[in-house]
């Protein structure tokens, strides 16, 4: 209610949030959550909770009139459709130069994501948070984030027979005739659920093409995960629908958080102030970066460093499609969860994840997401002039990621005699270039704030999200998101409270 008193206050509820919120709860610090989507517990008309990836409606996306698919042509018509503007769950939000797809909803990005659940690689973690421990992180907090995430690797005896990773198989045999090794990903899917689906003894998910607008059966978002846990401890309580807009030091100490509650046409019906000991930024690397550069500039949070908004990346994403010979068919049934990659990191600089195509009909074709070593990183900035803020991101700083994914798919398509789909998104283009899925960095740990999320400038104002992490993770995110975010929490509670 507005006028409250929280010791805890956390800015979203995805990975970073999530994490917070459960460590402080545990620790006997009630808490309150503040999340702007939906909380996606109720089902819609068609008795789901989430729409199917095939027939996106309003629940789809945030706030859109016309659906903003991340492939936006097939076999080269476009299949953008009109739909109703509401708060769904996915976000496709446009920058000058990137389109950045975010979950939104109580879970983050974990409603939305692919479900791949992956540790880098111990010799790379250098690369990505140089400050940090490394014997702290494979010793203690991966194998605690792998655990609380529920994180399991498929069975490759069932790998090798089921028609739904057919698509995946033609990946690795791509792979190993041009030399690259294959690695299987492990990823948040519920595996015995998902052969229970093959089986046809329950409902579909993965199987049914089930992934960027929510998932209803299978797989373990933060809503089965940490969230459920979170309930357990009677400490949290979660407001969702509501957005924060403003954090400022409070005349009696703590901090004044300004908060709009919002209809499902994303219209403000309340505005509500509470004071808040510790507030913990946890909105994601946009968000948090958002909100940080606004409340720097316009004089909420004069005192935070000249990092705030700095080095952000895209994970180095960029996205492919082959055209496989008539001989080599890829399946007309796949699972919609990712289970294997290509690396070619050390010498290429690019981890490319074997995608697939849910059409529901044979497409002769394989599809890519590469995660690469791009060494670009944007700025976030206010302009004063529209009131918001802005990234300078530019297109053609996709170039890289292009010149290291093609290490890859070039040698392949040269060995099978295959060419680049040409089909998937818009006439005549190859690469997705225009958008990434891993948003990182805007207030980096060490820079913005310190070793361990503690915003410079204020004590009490933490970081706990992919904003610490700066820009790149060599391969998908959400882990290294949620193990530094417990390594963090753990100092925290133990040095601050
Ligand atoms: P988020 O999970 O983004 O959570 C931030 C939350 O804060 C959101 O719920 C948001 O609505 C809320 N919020 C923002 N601003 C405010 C505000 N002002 N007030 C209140 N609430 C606010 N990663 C992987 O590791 N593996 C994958 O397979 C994978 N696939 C992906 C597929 C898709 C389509 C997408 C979009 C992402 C994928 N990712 C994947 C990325 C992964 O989901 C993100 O890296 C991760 O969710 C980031 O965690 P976070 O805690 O930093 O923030």
């Amino acid at each position: 209610p507005s006028g409250a008193n929280v010791p805890a206050l956390v800015i979203g509820t995805g990975y970073g949030g999530c994490v917070a919120a459960l460590r402080l709860a545990q620790a006997g610090v009630d808490v309150h959550m503040i999340e702007m989507g939906m909380s996606w517990d109720t089902p819609g008309p068609d008795g789901k909770i989430f729409a199917n990836t095939t027939s996106p409606d309003a629940r789809s996306f945030w706030l859109r009139t016309k659906t903003k698919q991340p492939l936006s042509n097939f076999l080269g018509f476009p299949i953008d459709r009109d739909i109703p503007k509401y708060t769904g769950i996915l976000d496709a939000e446009e920058f000058a130069g990137i389109t950045v797809y975010q979950g939104r909803g109580v879970g983050g990005g974990s409603l939305v994501n692919g479900g791949m659940a992956v540790t880098p690689k111990r010799e790379n973690f250098g690369a990505i948070l140089p400050s940090v421990n490394v014997d702290e992180m494979y010793d203690t907090y991966y194998p605690r984030a792998n655990a609380g995430l529920g994180v399991a690797t498929i069975d490759p005896a069932w790998f090798d027979t089921t028609d739904c990773y057919q698509y995946a198989r033609v990946g690795r045999k791509h792979a190993q005739r041009s030399g690259f090794p294959f690695v299987f990903v492990p990823t948040v899917y519920d595996w015995d659920y998902m052969k229970q689906e093959a089986a046809g003894a329950v409902p579909k998910s993965a199987l049914a093409g089930e992934i960027l607008y929510g998932n209803n059966y299978g797989k373990k978002s933060l809503q089965k995960t940490y969230l459920a846990r979170i309930k357990d401890t009677g400490r949290v309580t979660i407001s969702s629908l509501h957005k924060v807009t403003s954090v400022t030091p409070a005349a009696g100490g703590g901090y004044t958080v300004v908060i709009d509650q919002t209809d499902t046409s994303g219209a403000t019906t309340l505005t509500k102030t509470v004071t808040a000991a510790k507030v913990f930024f946890a909105a994601g690397s946009v968000g948090t970066s958002k909100l940080l550069v606004r409340l720097k500039a316009t004089g909420a949070l004069p005192a935070l460093n000249g990092e705030i908004g700095q080095g952000w990346g895209d994970n180095g994403n960029v996205m492919c499609g082959g055209a496989n010979h008539l001989w080599d068919p890829t399946g007309s049934l796949q699972a919609s969860i990712p289970t294997g990659g290509i690396d070619n990191w050390n010498a290429g600089g690019a981890f490319a994840e074997v995608a697939p195509l849910p059409t529901g009909i044979e497409t002769y074709a394989s599809f890519y997401l590469s995660i690469t070593k791009n060494p670009n990183r944007a700025r976030f900035s206010w302009n004063a002039a529209t009131g918001k803020v802005e990234l300078n991101w530019q297109t053609s700083w996709k170039q890289p990621s292009i010149d290291m994914a093609k290490t890859i798919f070039d040698k392949i398509n040269a060995k099978e005699g295959t060419i680049y789909r040409t089909d998937l998104f818009g006439t005549y283009k190859i690469w997705g270039d225009h958008l990434t899925y891993h948003p990182l960095g805007g207030a980096v740990l060490t820079k913005a704030t310190d070793n361990y999320g503690r915003l410079h400038g204020y004590s009490g104002l933490y970081v706990i999200d992919g904003a610490l992490i700066p820009g790149n993770t060599s391969v998908n995110p959400f882990v290294t998101i949620t193990a530094l975010a417990e390594r963090n929490i753990e100092k925290i509670i133990a040095t601050d409270l």
